[in-house]
């Protein structure tokens, strides 16, 4: 049984559990520099052997927004703004990340997060990167 890390979005409308088995530690903390990430002061974490299990409330506050390869979708409460969790599909399977700012009592710290600068990256490697690293399991509710 792995451990369950609980989050959501500011008001609620948008929750996960995210299971694993690292530890806070073990897990990474990736700052994205694209222009969104940069503006949202994202940082991603996922488990390739984890599971997400995402739950919306009131569908109608759900905006999935799509940029650049549009091969990602982002998941914004059009309530409170925030943007707990993304997706992406692969051949058909959902794989995901979530921030770790949203999640319960995480203890994440400046310096211990990771800069990423994806400018550039070919779609294709772009996928197979997001295939190899993030959670490989994705469930909606
Ligand atoms: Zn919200």
């Amino acid at each position: 049984m792995k451990r369950q890390l609980r989050g959501s979005c500011h008001c609620g409308n948008i929750s996960f559990v995210f299971a694993t088995d690292k530890t806070d530690s073990e897990l990474p903390k990736r700052e994205c520099q694209c222009g969104f990430c940069l503006r949202h002061g994202r940082i991603s974490t996922s488990d390739p052997d984890g599971e997400l299990r995402i739950t919306v409330g009131a569908a109608e506050k759900l905006n999935k927004y799509r940029f650049g390869h549009r091969t990602a979708d982002f998941y914004v409460c059009r309530d409170c703004g925030a943007v707990p969790v993304v997706t992406s599909e692969i051949d058909g399977a959902a794989i995901g990340l979530v921030d770790v700012r949203m999640i319960d009592g995480f203890p994440w710290s400046r310096t211990d997060t990771a800069s990423h600068d994806r400018e550039g990256e070919e779609v294709n490697d772009r996928l197979a990167r997001r295939k190899r690293s993030w959670t490989g399991t994705v469930t909606f509710e």
